[in-house]
């Protein structure tokens, strides 16, 4: 694994904490990965999260909040969002957004896998989202998308092939390439990734 050391956050302002979030995102996809190169990160959690990677390293941009594509707007008169407006991508496909009050992945799931048609309807629902919010993505950024978060270890390999054809539905510029992977960073894997800046900082002073 590549050393980190550029990802080092700093905690004193609101873009540091993007910073060291975006570090914890990447950094436990880097834990799974020897080299990803370049690469659109989504961590579909509790809430949605993302990171631009360019050669290895978070691409922060001007102010330190590229990649946080939980906030762009998918439909202006969608839900509320937590940040105050409507309709941004964290309320489409964030684990939030999936779960209805109660529920939890393991019963969703089960149910999905089960055939259950309500189940069934709601997660395709979730991916025909996903993959609307992904074209635009794709089609700018134009790079491989690793998709981790809570909601990683419940997918498979069927489900990116649906989440590639939906993609490529909307595309003006459809593909063959397989472009979207599943991340495998383990459980806890962004306070893992949050802390390896910091024990390589320290490694670096000894
Ligand atoms: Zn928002």
């Amino acid at each position: 694994m590549q050393k980190a050391t550029s990802n080092r956050p700093k905690a004193s302002n609101t873009v540091s904490i993007i910073a060291f979030t975006s570090s914890g995102l990447v950094t436990s996809a880097l834990i799974a990965m020897d080299f990803i190169g370049d690469a659109v990160y989504l961590s579909i959690g509790t809430h949605l999260g993302g990171a631009i990677i360019i050669n290895n390293q978070i691409y922060m941009g001007k102010e330190g909040h590229s990649g946080t594509v939980e906030h762009m707007t998918i439909n202006p008169d969608g839900p509320l969002c937590y940040c105050g407006k409507k309709g941004c991508m964290e309320t489409y496909s964030s684990v939030n957004a999936l779960l209805e009050t109660g529920e939890t992945l393991d019963a969703f799931f089960e149910n999905v896998r089960s055939g259950v048609v309500c189940f069934v309807k709601r997660w395709n629902a979730f991916l025909d989202h996903l993959a609307f919010s992904m074209n635009n993505l794709y089609l700018v950024l134009n790079r491989e998308f690793i998709i981790g978060g809570h909601i990683s270890s419940y997918l498979k390999e069927e489900d990116i092939r649906i989440l590639h054809e939906k993609t490529n539905e909307k595309s003006a510029f459809p593909s063959s390439d397989r472009f979207i992977h599943i991340s495998h960073s383990p459980a806890k894997g962004v306070p893992i990734g949050a802390a390896i800046p910091f024990v390589q900082s320290f490694l670096d002073t000894i």
